[in-house]
């Protein structure tokens, strides 16, 4: 017989009664069928941090303590954890830490309560993990990470549990994995408090917690006052011509937020820097980051922001990667970074400073390993200061080219998609036209909308609308055609003459 949650239903001081195990079974009902996105505390990116913070042992005296420690059987070292977890806490004992976290994702998938604290116990006999989560004052959980059947002694029964299952146990139970077997105790035979720091390793994140709720609340109350704006819809596949560019974004931070079981023994880079010419779609991809992401973000230019916060930037600087810590996952775009973050060194010992403040901001967001993406764009990349340019702070460059000829008609395509172009237009004509100028995907927009106005005026619609004599029918006969890019292309050239140096043309 398989063992049912409810089965071993005792508690540390005794049997429960009638009453009792009726209310536990409602409970554990409810909680097997409440999903963990419905539940306000539950926040993956919390969860997540438990697992990215890896112990390290600070000295070899730790080091020899733990080994003698270990001679204690682990019977001992449970007894005395379970006299001081609290609701909330989570125990898993296993050879080593990193090997165990596989288990520690598997009880947040498991374990529907928010996990308060977590402790470690580094154990090399006992087969296998296990791992204990107190509900309550009374009730421990046991819950089967192993890939293998376990099996629980209880009330002189034998009972198995599958991979994945969660049962109570309760002082006097025995259990068993593989050829290891272990008894739950109620109390230490000998006092072990004084040796907890060095068998146990602890995490505690009730502070995470509390900011979790605060968070949460706040988005709450923000969507109860507030109209929502309706969400940007630029996607990857409207940023046409870059598509290296697009795959780094994607790799190193849309994939990682959709799935970051797959990254949670990966160090992810948290600044990018968008490099390459004006209009070439750093900000339009970055908008396409945020809107596939599903995420919150925040657009700043670092000119108008030196200008507006004379004297004050470093607290604001703060503020506003607080206020991105708070709300992870984020993303903070940065446009014009080099008027922020221009090489240390010269008079302007103010922007030094905010150098400074923005890399440390950068580190402790690296070091914590929160869900904040930085990207700043620039079109002036040699200007920016090299420690900012360094793997940890701003370690990813991402290149913003020119469109090729290929990547100019993609972007022509996007842009016309619903434009009335004549039948017998010369798209080929156009597209090569631009790409000899050195059109950026801002140019190329800019070009169709030029062109469309220059026909409205050849086809007299301007007139009309002057006289106020237009009707539907001139709107729904009217075409786009070749003449009208050529025209539009050509006052182009006229006003960017001093700037562009057209690609094939001899230079002068
Ligand atoms: P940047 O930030 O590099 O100066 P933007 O992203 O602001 O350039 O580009 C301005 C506009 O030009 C965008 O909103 C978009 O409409 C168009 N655009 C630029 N690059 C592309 C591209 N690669 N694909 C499609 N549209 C683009």
């Amino acid at each position: 017989m398989k063992i049912t949650p409810l089965q071993a239903s005792y508690n540390h001081y005794g049997r429960t009664s009638i009453a009792q195990k009726q209310e536990r079974k409602e409970s554990n009902s409810e909680v097997k069928t409440k999903e963990l996105g419905t539940n306000l505390l539950a926040d993956y990116s919390y969860n997540r941090l438990m697992v990215k913070s890896a112990p390290t042992f600070k000295n070899n005296l730790e080091k020899s303590a733990l080994v003698l420690l270990k001679q204690i059987p682990l019977s001992e070292r449970l007894a005395d954890s379970f006299s001081f977890m609290k609701p909330g806490d989570l125990l898993i004992t296993g050879k080593e830490l990193k090997f165990s976290q596989k288990a520690m994702l598997e009880c947040l998938n498991k374990v529907k309560n928010v996990i308060k604290r977590a402790f470690f116990i580094e154990e090399d006999d006992f087969k296998g993990n296990l791992a204990f989560f107190k509900k309550s004052y009374e009730e421990v959980e046991i819950i089967n990470t192993n890939p293998e059947r376990m099996f629980i002694t209880t009330d002189g029964q034998t009972y198995y549990m599958d991979p994945h299952d969660s049962f109570y146990v309760i002082p006097g139970d025995k259990l068993k994995y593989k050829e290891s077997e272990l008894e739950i105790r109620k109390e230490p035979k000998v006092n072990l408090s004084i040796h907890r720091p060095f068998y146990v390793k602890a995490f505690n994140f009730e502070q995470d917690s509390q900011s979790v709720i605060e968070r949460q609340n706040k988005k709450v109350l923000n969507g109860l006052y507030t109209e929502r704006k309706a969400p940007q819809k630029v996607m990857f596949k409207d940023v046409a011509g870059q598509d290296e560019a697009v795959k780094i974004l994607k790799e190193n931070i849309l994939y990682p937020l959709r799935k970051p079981n797959a990254y949670a023994n990966i160090d992810l880079s948290h600044g990018f820097i968008l490099t390459g010419p004006p209009g070439t779609g750093k900000t339009y991809a970055a908008n396409a980051l945020k809107n596939e992401a599903n995420i919150n973000s925040r657009y700043l230019n670092g000119l108008e922001m030196e200008s507006k916060w004379v004297g004050e930037s470093e607290g604001n600087w703060r503020k506003l990667f607080q206020e991105a810590i708070d709300n992870q996952p984020y993303m903070l775009f940065i446009d014009e970074f080099d008027a922020v973050a221009r090489a240390r060194g010269g008079t302007d010992q103010y922007g030094d400073k905010v150098v400074n403040q923005i890399l440390t901001l950068m580190t402790d967001i690296d070091e914590n390993k929160y869900d904040v993406f930085v990207l700043a764009a620039t079109n002036h990349f040699d200007a920016l200061d090299p420690a900012i340019k360094r793997s940890g702070r701003f370690g990813v460059h991402i290149p913003f080219k020119l469109p090729d000829l290929k990547g100019t008609g993609k972007i022509f395509d996007i842009h016309a998609k619903d434009k009335p172009l004549s039948e017998d237009f010369d798209k080929t004509s156009i597209i090569e036209r631009m790409h000899e100028l050195k059109c950026s995907g801002a140019d190329i927009k800019r070009l169709i909308n030029d062109a469309y106005l220059q026909g409205y005026k050849r086809a007299g619609i301007i007139e009309k609308l002057d006289n106020n004599t237009i009707t539907d029918a001139d709107l729904n006969n009217f075409k786009i055609t070749t003449e009208d890019f050529n025209a539009a292309l050509d006052t182009f050239v006229n006003s960017n003459c001093s700037k562009r140096k057209p690609i094939g043309f001899k230079k002068n």
